[in-house]
């Protein structure tokens, strides 16, 4: 896989996360931090982009051009930053209960983002990750509001959620019109829009409740009754409102919660998934529920029925891969995530893990196979600040010292650390030979400005 990783925005390393297999750690001042946690996996959002596509569609944006990016936090909200970015919280997407509950809420967030109702970004943004990038998102706000300029970093160490909500909140207008906008995209995508109406009145229970209780998304989107008025006479109007998305997105929403509570709460995950419970969606959460709770035999057994029934299920693949990695046996990792790979070739991450495999080898046979693999993954995934880090290892274990500087500047750019970006590109300019194909991306990230918007 990727691991379903969880990577602090400025805490600890990705790559250190990786190599200890520690994933789930919490830095021990963690309350000094952001609470973000961006997680990245490629069944999850690509579960969330086949949700979105006939919205985009619908709403004449370019499904391509929309990054979905899933936090690490168990409280409800979505929401909209830095350009055609949606950002969604585990707690959200957890408690949504139907596919059409979440598309309507992806239908709100598009029509903010076609409502132009955005915080804007700056260059330095789209070469970011999706966790730096957030946390520039948030920064610049704060410096935009306050009229300080040093007002972001002072935010973004005080109370994170206090920034979000001061930040990322919309007006009742706007809220109003991302809504209609919402209605508009989901008519044409022929999706009912009682779901947004059901989880607009699961909030609406919220309000009720004093402030530091309410859900988050209550205060990046202020809730009013005309707006659940507004959303059930359109229900109520609606020729398809009584109609259901196909059942493969029902099942889809199925998988993806019960993979969400594996991961975060194994615990819990058995408990609601009993062994009895002879449903793919139950049986995943509990062989994910078992490897977080480090039963790895219990879940490679697990793993091993599910492929078994879904023979070209590229997820299956590379959770097998992650699990069989992650306690030290890489060669077997390695074969199980060119599986992977050969079922879902386009998927950037599942590359990345199984370069990042072949490297671990420890042999010099498999280092050009791991480059391969590793450039391979950067195609589709060229933020990812791990991959870098690998590549850079790689070329290191060859002494092409121009090459490891250029990697590093890409990594230092995808954490947003232009400083660095700039100090690694210059020593690359330096160190790689005239007509590289590199020297003019070395000589891009040295012009790469923090703040300028474009
Ligand atoms: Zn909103």
């Amino acid at each position: 896989m990727t691991f379903l990783s969880l990577r602090s925005v400025f805490g600890i390393s990705a790559v250190i996360v990786a190599l200890c297999g520690l994933l789930f750690t919490t830095p021990s001042h963690a309350q000094d931090k952001p609470r973000f946690n961006v997680i990245r996996d490629v069944e999850i959002e690509a579960t969330l982009k086949e949700y979105g596509r006939p919205i985009w569609e619908a709403a004449g944006i370019n499904p391509d051009s929309v990054h979905v990016i899933v936090i690490n936090d168990p409280t409800l909200n979505a929401f909209v930053a830095g350009g055609q970015n949606i950002f969604f919280h585990t707690g959200l997407l957890q408690a949504t209960e139907t596919p059409e509950q979440l598309i309507g809420i992806l239908a709100h967030e598009t029509g903010h983002i076609s409502g132009g109702h955005l915080v804007r970004g700056s260059s330095a943004m789209k070469e970011a990750s999706a966790e730096a990038m957030l946390s520039m998102v948030l920064g610049t706000a704060a410096a935009v509001l306050s009229g300080n300029p040093n007002a972001g970093a002072a935010v973004i160490t005080g109370g994170q959620s206090l920034a979000q909500r001061s930040i990322l909140s919309f007006s009742r207008a706007q809220e109003s019109s991302a809504d209609a906008a919402g209605m508009k995209f989901l008519d044409g995508a022929h999706i009912s829009s009682r779901g947004l109406l059901e989880f607009l009145q699961k909030l609406s229970g919220q309000e009720l409740l004093p402030i530091d209780r309410q859900v988050e998304y209550l205060r990046t989107h202020p809730l009013t009754q005309d707006r659940i008025d507004a959303v059930r006479y359109h229900a109520g109007q609606s020729s398809i409102s009584d109609t259901k998305v196909s059942k493969r997105l029902y099942d889809l929403h199925d998988r993806m919660r019960a993979k969400l509570l594996g991961y975060l709460k194994p615990e819990s995950a058995l408990l609601r998934y009993a062994e009895k419970d002879g449903r793919i969606s139950a049986r995943y959460a509990r062989a994910i529920a078992y490897y977080r709770k480090g039963d790895v035999d219990k879940a490679e057994k697990a793993m091993d029925a599910l492929i078994k029934e879904e023979p070209a299920n590229p997820y299956f693949y590379e959770l097998k891969g992650q699990i069989l990695f992650e306690n030290g046996r890489v060669d077997d990792a390695v074969r199980v995530y060119k599986k992977a790979v050969d079922l879902k070739p386009d998927a950037g991450l599942i590359e990345a893990s199984y370069g990042h495999a072949l490297l671990e080898i420890q042999s010099s046979r498999y280092l050009d196979e791991a480059i391969v693999r590793l450039n391979e993954s950067l195609k589709t995934e060229p933020r990812e600040a791990s991959t870098w880090r690998f590549l850079a290892t790689a070329w290191g274990r060859k002494n092409d010292e121009g090459m490891v500087s250029y990697c590093l500047a890409e990594e230092a750019l995808s954490n947003g650390d232009i400083g660095s970006a700039h100090k690694w590109a210059e020593r690359a300019l330096k160190l790689l030979p005239k007509g590289s194909s590199y020297v003019i991306r070395a000589q891009d990230i040295k012009q790469t400005r923090k703040d300028e918007d474009d």
